[in-house]
């Protein structure tokens, strides 16, 4: 790859041709990690299972710590469970030299594909071995990490690893169980961990320069506009309503249409008011209704009450805010019309989450460079970096998913992007 390219036009100011010799990436070693990584926690269905804290994920994560020492990296556990990988220092470390963070998850949903998460876990490792092997030294120092629990499939809490570093303690359970009612503390000991020294996984805000975060896009965006490598310019926003429909159970032969107070009716019309304010008013980007439960559910009783949650989804915080009140007042109208009632039980909000002007620039500088087809998009899934933005600007790089699916066994990504978004993190990186 040229270091030499001439800045075309568009380029951001201040975003300049790469002169730092650029040693590449080892496309047969990362390639052959992705692999070996895909056999940990491989199921029945041919998916991947690996929770986070779950037997398969303590074995990717030993699999980790022994690539990164076999590559002379130091590799080291935080009180969270966060897997940080350095560059063995030569002498003491300068006090003020801030950190570049490169980094994604391990652990997986069920049934999962092989790359969502690993692949920037991997792709991090790869550039911080090719930086130490090519004895290339960066402004902030590079540290790659493999966040702890992203997904919260087994212990559901999801961001475990990147909240407690970016501080949120006070958010997370003080005893986290998973499904079964098994504390998460046995399992994050035996992991490095140390429930009880969760203050010292917390990183001050100065600390990192910047955070990067190269992960498969999870949609169908770039490979429809035939685009390898997307800059990602917001994550979203996301709002979650738990509703609770009550209406009046009865027999389902002997009471008239007109003496009805039917929950499941009604939340079927809520349903399809949810996917309306979406598909067709297009108050945000997209709306969900993932969970409907009714009871009694049973084929010949009418229903008496459902439970349904309401997925709202949009990088704008108004837009946000101003669709939940239309889903609010829409699902009250149809309260009204069908004699039930409707109460919002829950509701959480995360906000819409930017990356960094520069960053972004940084990530499509890089690509061009690597003459790379490149495009601005946001991320519909939630992502370490959105914590981390808590103190640090993020960047984040998508590369395509083939048919434009994830977290299924399906989920993939052909191998040519796969080295192109490592190559286009390295450039970053060393931009940064
Ligand atoms: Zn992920």
């Amino acid at each position: 790859m040229s270091s030499s390219a001439t800045p075309r036009s568009g380029i951001e100011p201040g975003i300049d041709t790469l002169d730092i010799p650029t040693a590449d990436i080892d496309a047969d070693r990362l390639l052959g990690r992705i692999e070996a990584f895909a056999r940990i926690g491989r199921d029945a269905g041919g998916g991947i299972t690996r929770e986070g804290f779950s037997g398969a994920d303590l074995d990717a994560r030993a699999l980790l710590m022994r690539e990164a020492r076999a590559a002379s990296l130091v590799p080291s556990v935080d009180a969270a469970g966060n897997i940080l990988i350095r560059r063995a220092q030569a002498g003491p470390a300068p006090v003020d030299r801030k950190v570049l963070l490169i980094g994604s998850h391990l652990d997986t949903v069920v049934n999962a594909g092989r790359l969502d998460g690993a692949y920037g876990v991997l792709a991090a490792l790869e550039v911080l071995q090719v930086l130490a092997e090519s004895g290339t030294d960066l402004p902030h120092e590079p540290v790659a990490i493999a966040f702890a629990n992203e997904e919260g499939a087994l212990f559901p809490q999801p961001f475990w690893g990147s909240m407690a570093l970016a501080g949120r303690l006070a958010e997370l359970p003080a005893d986290p169980c998973d499904h079964s009612g098994q504390p998460l503390r046995g399992p994050l000991a035996r992991a490095g961990g140390d429930l009880d020294a969760l203050k010292t996984a917390v990183w001050p805000t100065e600390s990192v320069a910047a955070y990067l975060e190269l992960h498969i896009e999870q949609g169908p965006v770039l490979e429809r506009a035939g685009t390898r490598i997307g800059v990602v310019d917001a994550i979203t926003g996301r709002t979650v309503l738990t509703v609770d429909v009550t209406g009046a159970s009865g027999h389902a032969g002997t009471t008239p249409m007109d003496h009805r107070r039917d929950a499941m009716a009604a939340a079927a019309r809520m349903v399809s008011a949810v996917e309306r304010v979406a598909k067709d008013d297009a108050l945000c980007r997209v709306a969900t209704v993932g969970r409907l439960e009714a009871h009694p559910n049973s084929p010949n009783t009418i229903a008496g009450s459902a439970r349904l949650t309401v997925d709202l989804r949009d990088t704008d915080p108004g837009r946000l805010e101003h669709v939940e009140a239309a889903v609010r007042e829409a699902l009250r109208t149809i309260a009204g019309q069908t004699g039930t009632q409707v109460e919002f039980v829950a509701a959480t909000r995360s906000s819409p989450v930017a990356t960094a002007p520069a960053l972004r620039a940084a990530i499509a500088r890089s690509a061009e460079e690597l003459g790379l087809a490149h495009q601005t998009l946001p991320s519909g899934a939630g992502h370490d970096a959105q914590m981390v933005a808590d103190i640090a600007p993020i960047g984040m790089i998508f590369v395509p998913s083939i048919g434009g699916v994830s977290h299924v066994p399906e989920e993939d990504t052909s191998p040519a992007d796969l080295l192109s978004g490592a190559r286009v993190l390295l450039r970053t990186a060393l931009r940064v």
